[in-house]
């Protein structure tokens, strides 16, 4: 077999299509093939899918290519354009590449199987060979092909979230699909704006599909579903609300320990975790510490007797029992003489309607919080995010459920 056989099977290479010269450059460790498209000829108009008779060539461009033989290899060609009596002269589809990318499709899938396996862009770039900005815009180009592709499948479930980055000083708003596990779009800032820009992801066929919303109770969310969804069910996530609770519990502590260690009295010192902790996850040695604590007889036992308390409403079915079981644990709660623990149990019954809304549907935002690993890890590598539409693209990427290879797979 010789070279241009040899390179003919492994690039795919098909009538009429023609390898036509081998350079191998040792000292560069390249090897560059040469391809051409052979005249006069006939060619596919890429618009309608005609047979055109081929009307000239393009200068030379370049793509790269997964290495042969641990060389970099580069593939040269002149594209034929064709002459199409409707669409004019128009430069032809290569079987290779698309037209926008400098690299071949096998290598820009080989790098988007290498980002997802690293997920660091800097370790991906470098074991490809390519720069920082090659590596980015590969990614750029990937998750734009996949956004194109996105079908319009029900969405019954959706979550809208707010994700602090840039070291928490900004905001963004993420809408993802509950049911598919994943991020449906992303925007900066949590305004009304952001808000209608995430909704965008989704068709008027799809919002109407929408069943219900898992959110906080920041109010443009409210309003966005509002606008957005007007059949759809709020519910109010459980974890954002156990937070406020975890908050309360947290503050109380902060308060009393300031008290007690007025009198010299240090029992509280360093209990932060174990009063933020979820029972159930006690260790034997939280256990005997929590013991060590006459808990009935302080405020923050009494506040974290209040949260652990309000984790059985989750695993009521009927809406009935529900709200009897709330009724009572709102006049527990606002009977505590807890100022931080009576204001949650306020904010709780204001929106009631949209928490008990959860026995229904049992949504959260499990799934946003979820992602949150991810970014870490992206946010770990080098560089970071430079701006919002990195940060973007990296979570589309990696959480976006999106097809993105440069062939679309079926
Ligand atoms: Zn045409």
């Amino acid at each position: 077999m010789d070279d241009k056989e040899l390179y003919r099977q492994i690039l795919g290479v098909v009538q009429p299509w023609e390898i036509i010269k081998i350079d191998l450059d040792m000292s560069k460790q390249e090897v560059n093939i040469y391809l051409e498209y052979p005249l006069p000829s006939e060619g596919v108009c890429p618009k309608c899918g005609k047979i055109c008779p081929v009307y000239d060539k393009r200068e030379e461009r370049i793509w790269r290519h997964l290495d042969t033989c641990q060389l970099k290899t580069f593939i040269h060609c002149q594209t034929p354009r064709i002459t199409c009596s409707e669409h004019k002269t128009i430069t032809m589809d290569i079987p290779w590449s698309s037209n926008m990318s400098r690299f071949t499709n096998q290598f820009e899938r080989f790098a988007i199987d290498l980002l997802k396996a690293t997920k660091n862009r800097q370790k991906a770039a470098d074991l490809l060979r390519i720069s920082w900005d090659e590596i980015d815009g590969i990614m750029k180009r990937s998750v734009k092909r996949g956004m194109k592709r996105r079908k319009d499948d029900d969405v019954p479930y959706v979550g809208i979230d707010e994700k602090s980055f840039l070291s928490g000083h900004r905001y963004a708003t993420i809408l993802t699909d509950i049911t598919g596990k994943r991020v449906l779009d992303i925007a900066e800032n949590r305004d009304t704006q952001a808000v209608d820009t995430v909704w965008k992801a989704l068709s008027d066929k799809q919002k109407k599909g929408v069943k219900a919303v898992s959110m906080d109770f920041w109010q443009a969310f409210r309003t966005g579903a509002e606008t957005h969804v007007p059949n759809a069910v709020i519910v109010h996530d459980k974890f954002h609300i156990m937070k406020y609770l975890n908050e309360a519990v947290d503050a109380v502590r902060k308060q009393e320990h300031k008290i007690f260690m007025k009198n010299k009295d240090d029992c509280l010192k360093g209990k932060k975790y174990l009063f933020l902790k979820n029972r159930k996850d006690f260790t034997k040695k939280d256990r005997s510490n929590f013991r060590d604590l006459n808990l009935t007889q302080l405020d923050v036992g009494r506040a974290w007797n209040r949260r652990e308390l309000l984790r059985n409403f989750w695993d009521y079915t009927y809406e009935k029992p529900a709200r009897n079981f709330f009724k009572k644990w709102y006049f527990s709660a606002t009977h505590s003489r807890l100022s931080p623990v009576i204001k949650v149990a306020k904010l709780l019954k204001k929106y009631f309607e949209n928490i008990i809304t959860f026995l229904k549907h049992r949504i959260t935002n499990a799934f946003a919080e979820g992602t949150n690993s991810v970014i870490q890890l992206i946010k770990s590598s080098a560089r970071g995010f430079r701006n919002f539409e990195n940060y973007r693209t990296a979570i589309l990427f990696f959480c976006g459920g999106l097809d993105l290879y440069p062939q679309e797979s079926r």
